[in-house]
């Protein structure tokens, strides 16, 4: 076995949207640079969710890279949301047009990375049992790569085929005559239920929590398809409702708008609170967003997120929609979740609660009927068994931490990764951490990341960490890392200013609570976009405060 031991000054961990970005920065520094890929491709979270109805839910103009004003000139989207395969392609067309992949070894399982504090380099190696040496290390390794499989007493007596929407094989699955079991109702499965029910002979949907969900209202993007493909919607005066050519026109306004919202999203934000209006009023704001779709329907109010009285017109709202949309109200009673809206991801659907109408779809709610073990031949419940062929597990991610915790990383005290976050993380921005120096992570626990339209927090990581590496090189600084006390009290924050937010109200993968035995501490920053830009670049117009720096 080759032992390569080939010295970089970065490498790189993931080819998704974070290493593709860090790889092409790096190539235009002439650092020398390596990535290192899982997968046989590049895409990162669209290579691996390959599920059925896979999409964004932000809409695909803003879900794009911004580095480039030729890629975002010549790049078509078809759709207002685009599918997993389009994301992918884009993903596939970025690393051609910029020559990135022959800087990317692909299926290579990074297992380790180690810091030796003498000779200030990181050794890393995979799972082949190869050695690599950087300067730098940046861990793109994704906030929901590492799926989460629950585990159930007889799962590995399952006779049938076993399938997790995060980890989706890359042939054409075929549900049609099949009897299909699903477990989960988060986002994937809200995404997969319609489209697997088109298909299967049955399907069982097992639901632990009811979601939220509000209809995405999908539309072409493409001349002569569709009713409103190019040309401007009347629809209420939104900022966003924009042409695609529009857009293009003056697409750095869009950006910039985007930029100054929580969400780094554009998109209509009412400023007025739910409270504060008619019920008349919020009933018409409330159907409008309904029928215009997407996230955007949490914006109809400015304080759904923050007040619990006002979240609740929301979510009645929404309530009542399950209600007249399900026909048979013993189904629709179960769908209905009984928690604050937004909690829990918002989800955006095609077509999710008029499923239940269907014959061929069961829903079994796991709170009057809960799993007691997983058979040969599909679900026992305490109530009775459910036989299919094929099994899902739309269950999710150990979400944030679980990639980077799957690494043996060591600091410089040869302290462990894993041992220093057993009570959950802790970083800086989510970008550095302490005892670790010279290590960046691209979206990190205690950044805004999954609050956010990714690939924007995602640039805007990448540029901190390069504007960064350019100040340590004029400044002739070998090390970074974060202080005791800057970490302390940034973790402190995040903590402070989840507490009150609507998001801690109810058990959720941000608060690591979809994990058994995972610590529960909010993950992201929950400060918004903006404030947390500011952050950033207060620190490094300082000279990096909050930092230690070596020479
Ligand atoms: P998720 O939101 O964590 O949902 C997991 C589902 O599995 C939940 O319904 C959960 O129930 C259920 N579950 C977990 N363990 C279970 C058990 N032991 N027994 C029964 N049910 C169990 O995961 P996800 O749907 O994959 O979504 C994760 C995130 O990925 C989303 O929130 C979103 O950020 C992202 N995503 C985005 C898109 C998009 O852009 N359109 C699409 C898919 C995913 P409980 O609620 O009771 O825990």
């Amino acid at each position: 076995m080759s032992k390569e031991n080939t010295k970089y000054d970065l490498i790189i961990i993931g080819a998704g949207f974070a290493g593709l970005y860090a790889l092409y920065k790096a190539i235009k520094r002439n650092i020398k640079v390596c990535v290192f890929e899982k997968g046989s491709d590049v895409g990162g979270t669209w290579y691996w969710n390959r599920y059925p109805g896979a999409r964004c839910d932000v809409e695909s103009m803003q879900y794009s890279y911004q580095f480039s004003k030729k890629l975002e000139q010549e790049w078509v989207w078809t759709e207002q949301y685009a599918t997993q395969p389009e994301i992918l392609k884009y993903a596939k067309h970025v690393a051609k047009r910029y020559n990135l992949k022959p800087y990317i070894k692909f299926n290579n399982i990074i297992t380790s990375s180690h810091f030796d504090k003498k000779s200030r380099v990181w050794n890393i190696k995979n799972r082949k049992g190869e050695q690599f040496k950087a300067r730098f290390c940046i861990m793109a390794t994704g906030c929901l790569s590492s799926t989460y499989t629950p585990l159930i007493k007889g799962a590995s007596s399952f006779k049938g085929d076993i399938f997790h929407t995060g980890n989706w094989p890359h042939k054409k699955i075929n549900f049609s005559n099949k009897k299909v079991g699903i477990i989960g109702t988060g986002s994937s499965a809200i995404q997969s239920i319609p489209v697997i029910a088109d298909k299967a002979k049955h399907l069982y949907v097992f639901q632990r929590t009811p979601h939220y969900t509000v209809p995405a209202r999908n539309r072409s993007l493409i001349y002569g398809n569709g009713d409103n493909s190019y040309t401007k919607r009347e629809a209420q005066g939104f900022d966003v409702d924009l042409t695609v050519e529009e857009i293009k026109a003056d697409y750095s306004n869009l950006r910039k708008k985007a930029k100054n919202m929580f969400s780094a999203m554009a998109f209509d934000l009412n400023k007025k609170s739910a409270l504060e209006v008619s019920k008349l009023e919020r009933k018409v704001e409330y159907e409008s967003r309904w029928e215009k779709g997407g996230v955007p329907f949490i914006g109809a109010f400015i304080d759904l997120n923050t007040n619990r009285e006002a979240n609740d017109t929301a979510a009645e709202f929404v309530r009542n929609k399950i209600k007249q949309t399900v026909k048979d109200p013993q189904i629709a009673k179960k769908l209905v979740p009984n928690y604050t809206i937004g909690c829990k991801r918002l989800a955006v659907d095609t077509n999710y609660y008029e499923t239940y109408n269907k014959s061929n779809v069961t829903l079994v709610d796991l709170k009057d009927n809960p799993i007691k073990k997983i058979t040969t031949k599909g679900i026992q419940t305490t109530q009775k068994e459910y036989s299919f062929d094929s099994l899902i597990y739309a269950t999710g991610f150990d979400a944030m931490t679980g990639a980077l915790m799957n690494i043996d990383i060591r600091g410089s005290n040869g302290i462990k990764l894993s041992k220093k976050w057993a009570n959950g993380p802790k970083t800086f921005l989510g970008l550095a951490i302490q005892g670790f120096p010279n290590l960046f992570t691209i979206t990190g626990p205690g950044s805004p990341s999954v609050f956010t339209n990714m690939i924007t927090s995602i640039e805007q990581h990448v540029d901190w960490i390069f504007d960064c590496f350019d100040y340590l090189y004029t400044n002739g600084i070998e090390l970074i890392e974060p202080s005791e006390e800057s970490e302390r009290d940034w973790v402190q924050h995040n903590q402070d200013i989840a507490k009150p937010h609507i998001r801690s109200s109810c058990s959720s993968w941000y608060r690591g609570s979809n994990v058994e035995g995972k610590p529960e501490i909010f993950l992201p920053y929950v400060g918004g976009f903006p404030a947390y830009v500011k952050k950033c670049e207060e620190i490094s117009k300082s000279g990096y405060k909050g930092f230690l720096l070596t020479k």
